[in-house]
């Protein structure tokens, strides 16, 4: 069995969360604990301010009250994900009815905490969904808003959802791992297709012209005589993630 020591070591150190609270004496209470666990912590009182604080890209979580003097929590949680953001949110409130849970976990809240609640099961709430927040990174390779899952095959381009083939996934999938870098159609037919010679087909270009259309003409360059090479937006390797293959 675990004990309470294993557990926190799981914390990343560098994880930054964001509260949106508006009681002083809850938030006081939150930014001790949760400093003292190893998080760095953010605040803010209103909704609003919230709402633009959780759409940071270096927000890891936010512990999100519901009853707020501005914008109801349900709302910035709404705003929140209408905007395409995937930040985890647990949701703290009084209403600890029924109702509230099921309208709080619709409106796209990740967990539901009751006030008043025991601040260890917080922190475990708190370490359980930056674990898998982690977990889910690892299988998903980025480059300058194209998001491609692993595990479930599917790709996003600005929170928009692309239909993409087995080929063409894989094809975006040798991008992605290479952002910048110019991969000549060679490679990509042995990468993709497996074949050592070009049978003639213009295979890879026909693919990439299928690519270019799903995701804008301008995302895959063609550098002449030497391949194709994805359009990042920004410098080589600057925004590609991890993956575990
Ligand atoms: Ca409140």
């Amino acid at each position: 069995m675990k004990n309470a020591l294993d557990e926190e070591s799981f914390i990343a150190p560098a994880s930054r969360l964001l509260i949106v609270e508006d009681e002083p004496q809850i938030v006081a209470f939150l930014r001790k604990g949760l400093r003292d666990a190893g998080y760095e912590v953010e605040h803010t009182h209103s909704g609003a301010e919230g709402l633009a604080a959780a759409r940071q890209v270096d927000v890891d979580l936010v512990v999100l009250d519901l009853c707020l003097p501005d914008l109801d929590g349900t709302e910035v949680l709404r705003r929140l994900r209408a905007g395409g953001s995937h930040v985890p949110v647990i949701v703290l409130t009084a209403r600890g009815d029924t109702a509230d849970r099921v309208q709080g976990l619709d409106q796209g809240a990740d967990d539901y905490l009751a006030k008043p609640f025991a601040f260890a099961e917080l922190k475990a709430r708190i370490r359980a969904r930056l674990r898998r927040r982690e977990d889910e990174a690892a299988m998903q390779l980025g480059v300058g808003g194209l998001v491609l899952d692993l595990r479930t095959r599917r790709v996003r381009a600005h929170g928009r959802e692309l239909e993409l083939t087995a080929r063409e996934f894989a094809l975006l999938e040798e991008f992605l791992r290479h952002p910048g870098e110019v991969l000549s159609r060679e490679w990509l037919l042995a990468r993709i297709w497996g074949l050592e010679f070009d049978p003639g087909s213009n295979v890879v270009d026909v693919y990439v012209g299928h690519l270019r259309r799903k995701l804008g003409e301008g995302s895959i360059q063609t550098v002449r005589g030497r391949g194709y090479r994805l359009s990042t937006g920004r410098r080589p390797g600057t925004a590609s993630q991890n993956v575990t293959p």
